[in-house]
Formats: C-alpha cells, sequence, structure tokens
C-alpha cells in the first residue's frame, strides 16, 4: 500500500513538473528530456525495490521546488509524517525550508509542517523553537500558538502555557479564561507544596480574575484557609461553589463540615446541608446530612429520614448506609443481622466498580478528581458521577 502511494506521488510530481516545464519556454527549468527518463525510471526503481530513502533523494533531485510542485513536497511530506516515518517528513519540510526560490506563505507553512514533524517524533524542544518562530505569523500564528500550548501543558510549563493561550485566544478572537485559570491553578498548586501559600493565594486570586466559576480556585482557596486555620474563612469560599458550578457541590462537604466542627457550630452544617440538598439532592448530601442527624439524634431517627429520602430518590450508596444504620439498631436479633449483613455485603458489591467521577467529554471513567481529563485532554471536563448507582 504505501509503495503504492509514493509510486502515485511520485509519477504525479514528476509528470506535473516535467509537463510545467515544458509549457513555459521562457523559464529555465531541469526537466528536458534527456535528463528525465533516466532519472525519473531510477526513482521508480528505488521505490518499486522498497527502497524509499533513495527515491527520496532522487525524488528531491529531480524536482526543482518552484510554485508548480511545491504542494507535492507537502502531500509527500504529510503523508510520510501521517505513517510516523518522521525521518523522512523532517528531510522533505527541510529541504523545501532551503529553497530560496520559496514565497513567504509557503516557507511558513513548511516551517509549521517541520514543527508537527518534530511533534510526532517527541523532540518537544526542537518543535518548539520552530513554532515560537510563527507566532506573529498572520496565517500560521494561531495553529503555531495552538501546539505551543500543548507543549507546555505537557511540559506542565504553566506560565508560558498561560502566555501562549492568551496570545492564541486574542488572535483567534476565541475566549480561553476558564482554561487560563486551570493554568493558574497549577501554579497554586505548586506554590502549595513549596509552601508558599502568599505565592499559592496570588494565583488563586489570578485564577479567579480570570474564570469567576473556576470552581477548583475555590476548592484550594478552602484548603490552604484550613491549613492556616481560618475555618470560617473556609466556609465563605466553599459557599461560593454553589453558584460557580453546582455539579461540583459533593467535593465541598468533607471540608465545609470540618470548618463548621472547628467553629462548633453544627447546627448551622446541617442548615446549609438540607438547603443545598433540598435545592440540588445528590447522594453525598444526603449521606453527610444523614451522618450529621445520626450524630445529634440517634441511629432511629437518621434511619427513618434516609429511608423516607431513599422512597424519592433512589441509591445504592443511600441504600447502604440505611443497611448500616440497621445493623446497629438490630443489635439484639442475631438471625436480623445476618441476614442484613449480607445485604451489606451485596450493595458493596453493586457500587464497588462504579466510576465515582466521568468526563462529560469523552466518558472517561475515573475514582479521582481530574481537572484535566486523561483520556481527551479537556479541563473541567471531568465531574462527579451522581445517579443511582455512583455518586
Ligand atoms: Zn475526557
Amino acid at each position: 500500500m504505501e509503495t503504492e502511494l509514493l509510486v502515485v506521488l511520485i509519477i504525479a510530481a514528476v509528470a506535473l513538473a516535467w509537463w510545467a516545464g515544458r509549457r513555459s519556454a521562457r523559464r529555465p527549468t531541469p526537466f528536458n528530456q534527456d535528463f528525465l527518463p533516466a532519472h525519473y525510471f531510477q526513482g521508480l526503481n528505488y521505490v518499486l525495490n522498497e527502497q524509499p530513502d533513495k527515491a527520496i533523494e532522487v525524488f528531491i533531485k529531480l524536482i526543482e521546488v518552484d510554485n508548480e510542485t511545491v504542494e507535492t513536497h507537502f502531500a509527500l511530506g504529510n503523508l510520510f509524517r501521517r505513517r510516523g516515518e518522521v525521518e523522512r517528513a523532517i528531510r522533505i519540510h527541510q529541504n523545501l525550508i532551503a529553497r530560496p526560490t520559496l514565497s513567504m506563505a509557503q516557507r511558513t507553512q513548511a516551517l509549521y509542517e517541520l514543527g508537527l514533524d518534530y511533534m510526532r517524533s517527541g523532540i518537544l524542544s526542537r518543535a518548539e523553537a520552530v513554532f515560537q518562530q510563527l507566532t506573529d505569523d498572520a496565517a500560521q500564528g494561531t495553529a503555531a500558538l495552538r501546539q505551543l500550548v500543548d507543549i507546555y501543558q505537557q511540559e506542565r510549563d504553566w506560565t508560558k502555557a498561560i502566555d501562549a493561550l492568551t496570545k492564541q485566544a486574542e488572535l483567534s478572537g476565541t475566549k480561553q479564561s476558564a482554561v487560563i485559570a486551570q493554568y493558574h491553578c497549577e501554579l497554586a498548586e505548586l506554590a502549595r507544596a513549596e509552601r508558599d501559600s502568599k505565592r499559592a493565594q496570588e494565583c488563586i486570586a489570578a485564577a479567579l480574575a480570570n474564570d469567576p466559576k473556576c470552581v477548583r480556585a475555590s476548592l484550594l482557596a478552602a484548603e490552604i484557609a484550613l491549613q492556616a486555620g481560618q475555618p470560617k474563612q473556609v466556609i465563605s469560599e466553599l459557599q461560593r461553589v454553589e453558584q460557580q458550578d453546582p455539579d461540583y457541590l459533593s467535593e465541598i462537604f468533607v471540608l465545609l463540615l470540618q470548618a463548621y466542627e472547628q467553629l462548633g457550630r453544627s447546627e448551622q452544617a446541617t442548615e446549609y446541608l438540607r438547603n443545598v440538598y433540598v435545592r440540588y439532592g445528590g447522594v453525598a448530601a444526603l449521606l453527610h446530612l444523614t451522618d450529621l442527624l445520626r450524630k445529634q439524634k440517634g441511629d432511629a431517627v437518621s434511619a427513618e429520614f434516609m429511608a423516607e429520602q431513599l422512597r424519592t430518590r433512589p441509591s445504592m450508596r443511600g441504600m447502604h448506609r440505611l443497611i448500616e444504620l440497621n445493623l446497629n439498631l438490630a443489635s439484639g436479633s442475631e438471625q436480623a443481622r445476618n441476614q442484613l449483613l449480607v445485604l451489606r455485603e451485596l450493595t458493596v458489591q453493586l457500587f464497588h466498580n462504579k466510576p465515582i467521577y466521568k468526563c462529560r467529554q469523552c466518558g472517561f471513567n475515573a475514582k479521582a478528581l481530574h481537572w484535566q481529563c486523561p483520556g481527551c485532554k479537556s479541563w473541567s471536563s471531568v465531574k462527579p458521577v451522581d445517579d443511582l448507582e455512583g455518586g
């Protein structure tokens, strides 16, 4: 298959160049009838003997790059890159760039293609150097910046990623502020790991300035406030999440309850959870609410509450908790306890392998929250699952 394609390309390219040469009597051309056949058949011979490198040498020698044959070079270079023969693609594109007859537009296109070759071969530093030459180019600038963003994301160089994406957004007129906010959050995480909470807070402020709906920034701010012993601050950071994106509410409960506990205000925690549960439902809110009720009023009241909720909002995790509460209540009856233990085991098996998080873009399932989807690389697309079995 690959040999056939190469034959077709070379025949087409040579025929085109030869025809163009004959057609234009004013322009000097290397394709005179004495020159063409020997090299042409030599090239074909290499192709047929599956020696593509030698065929390329002939091909490059044979076709002087001009406006008629440039597209053929691009087509051949792309063909090699798509097939993973990157070294050959690089030689073709470097050969193109070296030609003085190339127009400026063709030269920048060849540079861009060369950058893609380096990306494909994993030599990110060379790809970066090539794409950086193109960032101000009217035709290739946006595409080159998109590639640079990809490189900086792979290298986790978030400062450069912010610069490149900001410039790309300006050039293309698109809005990238939510992704830029995620980059600031990455910087905040790094600063926090280095125990530089002032710098972390600056990065969080930058994230929220770019995207006021950035849930990750609120969660980070709350974690830092909790470490600093500021429970009131924790609560105000976390209560913002409801307005930012209620899909992430299940992520705030553990921190929020710790903050309320530090303040000795469990009644307020119950009230907040109850309001959130009435407005949005959600298994996580229900489980935390039942736990609070159990601490305040005991097993019987919390089991009654859970049973009531499961009638209208059934969930596997809710049922599991109801069984556990009944295990406590059925302490006197050995037979009832044994049967409840069987039921508890069954519910665990039913939700054991269910995903807790899922990407809304590509369907990637996860056990932990990823801010960038490991599957499709989208940002903020992995969200908590809240259905009958998961959550
Ligand atoms: Zn995804």
